[in-house]
């Protein structure tokens, strides 16, 4: 890629503090996202995604300590003062998390609540043209222009996490950060709103960086992966050949992890995949996944291994993956 990225991420690190403890939820992650592409950060709950995500719009709790380099658009984020840090979060880039119910204000009509920012943050917008605006955008995301006036109840799960989506476009940002947007919705309409982002995408230009646990998801709408496990990233690379040809062996467990069907549960906590994750306040010695790692041998016990070049374009964390011979 040319150009500067529209997100440069360099050797973040983030911990949160207690009293008591230091947790390092994110370390030393790198990445690059340029204009109109599409990065997907995979791995299961607990490993550092929505840490991640959260921390590029600086979204976390106080007593969190983000370290390393985050830029938007050449924009130094950290060093951002609040009231460029609230207009970067609407215009340069936005946030769609999951379970709308929760993310939306149930005592106020959705058209209000798509309007609001733009009347903040485009202080040129009447409201008037706010109001029109809102409908198109409902109807961008496959909703009438006359559900505006509904409140959130009134409307399905499917139909609220539309709702959020256009909330996010409402000021036209270049980012869009989609945080497990379709994680709660049955796998029709979950179906519906990936094919409605990948069109978005298509027709805007935008930058998505797009976070589930469920890697087959990421490979339908993004070009790039990450797969993350207890914070670092394992493996990265161009989606369609990580997840046929895995190279490190907690990205295959993931590949090969699928729900089992009639059980919702566990779409969380997929199949194949023995164990929970580590807690990571007491991360283990050398590679963290060497407690669920059938291949694990003495060496994974007491090394970390980095990441490393496993094949044009691709880097893994493993001390099993040989560099191609050049
Ligand atoms: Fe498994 Fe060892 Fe590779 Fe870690 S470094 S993934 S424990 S083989």
């Amino acid at each position: 890629m040319s150009g500067a990225p529209l997100l440069h991420i360099d050797d973040l690190w983030v911990r949160y503090r207690t009293a008591t403890r230091e947790i390092p939820a994110v370390q030393g992650v790198s990445f690059d996202l340029y204009r109109g592409g599409s990065i997907g950060l995979a791995g299961e709950s607990g490993c550092g995604k929505s840490t991640l995500a959260n921390a590029i719009l600086r979204l976390l709790p106080k007593e969190t300590e983000v370290d390393g380099r985050i830029e938007l658009e050449g924009e130094d984020v950290l060093a951002m003062k609040p009231g460029r840090l609230r207009a970067v979060r609407w215009t340069s880039a936005s946030i769609v998390f999951q379970g709308a119910l929760h993310a939306l204000n149930p005592v106020q009509r959705i058209s209000k609540q798509i309007a609001e920012p733009m009347l903040l943050h485009r202080t040129e917008t009447s409201k008037g043209a706010a109001i029109r605006r809102v409908r198109d955008l409902l109807e961008k995301v496959g909703l009438p222009g006359d559900r505006a006036d509904s409140y959130p109840h009134q409307l399905s799960g499917g139909q609220r996490q539309r709702v959020l989506i256009a909330m996010a476009l409402a000021c036209d940002p270049h980012l869009l950060i989609a945080d497990e947007p379709t994680t709660a919705l049955d796998v029709m309409v979950q179906a519906q709103v990936l094919t409605l982002l990948a069109d978005l995408r298509r027709e805007h230009g935008l930058s998505m960086l797009f976070i589930t646990h469920d890697l087959s998801v990421l490979t339908d709408v993004c070009d790039e992966l990450l797969v993350m496990y207890a914070g670092r990233v394992v493996e990265e690379g161009p989606a369609h050949e990580l997840f046929r040809s895995a190279r490190h062996p907690y990205t295959r467990a993931l590949a090969a992890a699928f729900p089992t069907i009639g059980d919702p549960s566990s779409r969380m906590r997929p199949s194949g995949l023995p164990g929970d994750p580590p807690d990571p306040a007491h991360l283990p010695d050398g590679c963290a996944f060497h407690p669920r790692c059938a291949l694990a041998i003495d060496a994974c016990r007491i090394d970390r291994p980095e990441l490393r070049v496993a094949a044009p374009g691709r880097r893994a964390a493993c001390v099993l993956v040989e560099e191609p011979v050049r």
